[in-house]
């Protein structure tokens, strides 16, 4: 008896501790559609550059993005990530230096992606990109059940297949996707909300600036605990061949992060208490380098994917040198539980990333 509140006295000491510890109390979450980790690390390909049926206008391309060694290249290619995130948080998925990020679903494409990322288990039946109800239980929604964190939870997509990914029919949850109506009162949502149906649509979903100031506003607005943004222009670029098209949407979502950055460290609500997590659905082929364009099943090598990190838990260790070994489905418990949240699902859940919030 004596020793069970000994034992009862000391779990609650740790967990106290543990919330004490805690600074996070908003999650950013960013995906980059099927953004390679090769140019994460080493920037633009300077072989798929000179290649001209991929980069039309090669010198021009070459001008913005080319330069000697790999830290410039891409340096120039994601300010956001080599100045501020390799300074201030983490980069896990460099595999020269043999760090390793993995698909664990054998599929490597979106759907199967971001339910692996937000589920936190690898669904082999979760196995199409169609407009299918998911069954699996999310960490979204979960978070958007806790206490003090009950409706503060949004998604902006550039892909209007994320409604049925995080199943916003049975939970609820706020999935603001392709042009999805922006009915708010707030004279910026309004104009974003005219512009997102006017403008052209070069992917035939809106463009991912119009996803970003879509969140941004709404995030300045209504000052959500937990925001979720997901881009896609990478991804219909690549598939398309269009190698310049794709450097220049990454570069232009790397701004847009920063943009999203600055804003936290201006605002009191946000400010030191804000964890931001960037990552992406699945990588791309390139032990075949025609096979930059493509992943999917049959393509070996797209299942290596990145993950960046920065915020107030998360120490500066910068771009990750050691080996290792880290899955995707190992998100959706870190998003849990840099927030002091165990998740939970029908679903074996994988462990968090310790090292993201030790
Ligand atoms: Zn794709």
């Amino acid at each position: 008896m004596y020793r069970k509140i000994l034992i009862t006295a000391l779990g609650l000491f740790i967990t106290i501790n543990i919330i004490a510890q805690h600074k996070t109390e908003n999650l950013i979450i960013v995906t980059l559609d099927g953004m390679r980790w090769q140019e994460v690390f080493s920037g633009a390909d300077t072989t798929i550059l000179k290649i001209k049926k991929f980069t039309k206008d090669s010198s021009g391309t070459s001008n913005s993005f080319a330069a000697n060694g790999a830290e410039l290249r891409r340096q120039k290619l994601f300010p956001f990530l080599w100045n501020t995130v390799a300074k201030q948080g983490q980069l896990y998925g460099n595999r020269w230096l043999n760090n390793n990020v993995d698909n664990a679903n054998k599929y490597k494409f979106s759907y199967p992606g971001y339910n692996e990322i937000f589920t936190g288990y690898a669904d082999t039946l979760v196995n199409s990109n169609d407009k299918i109800w998911n069954k699996n239980t999310n960490v979204l929604e979960f978070i958007n059940q806790q206490k003090r964190y009950e409706n503060k939870v949004a998604v902006f997509a550039t892909w209007d297949v994320f409604p049925y990914i995080f199943n916003s029919k049975r939970n609820g949850l706020f999935v603001n996707a392709d042009v999805d109506t922006l009915k708010f009162k707030n004279p910026s949502l309004q104009l974003i909300n005219d512009m997102q149906f006017l403008t052209t649509k070069p992917i035939d979903v809106r463009p991912d600036v119009f996803t970003y100031f879509a969140a941004r506003e709404y995030m300045k607005a209504y000052k959500p605990k937990v925001l979720y943004i997901a881009f896609d222009e990478t991804d219909d670029f690549a598939h398309a061949g269009e190698y310049d098209q794709y450097l220049k949407s990454a570069h232009a979502e790397d701004a847009m992060i920063a943009d999203l950055w600055n804003y936290i460290q201006t605002t009191n609500e946000y400010k030191n208490k804000t964890t931001l997590i960037i990552t992406c659905d699945h990588g791309r082929g390139d032990i075949i380098k025609e096979n930059w364009q493509h992943h999917g099943e049959k393509v070996e090598d797209a299942g290596q994917i990145w993950i960046a990190a920065i915020g107030p838990d998360t120490k500066p260790l910068g771009e990750i040198k050691t080996g290792g070994l880290l899955y995707q489905k190992q998100l959706a418990a870190t998003f849990a539980t840099i927030l002091g949240f165990n998740f939970k699902s029908n679903n074996e859940v994988a462990a968090p990333i310790k090292s993201i919030y030790n």
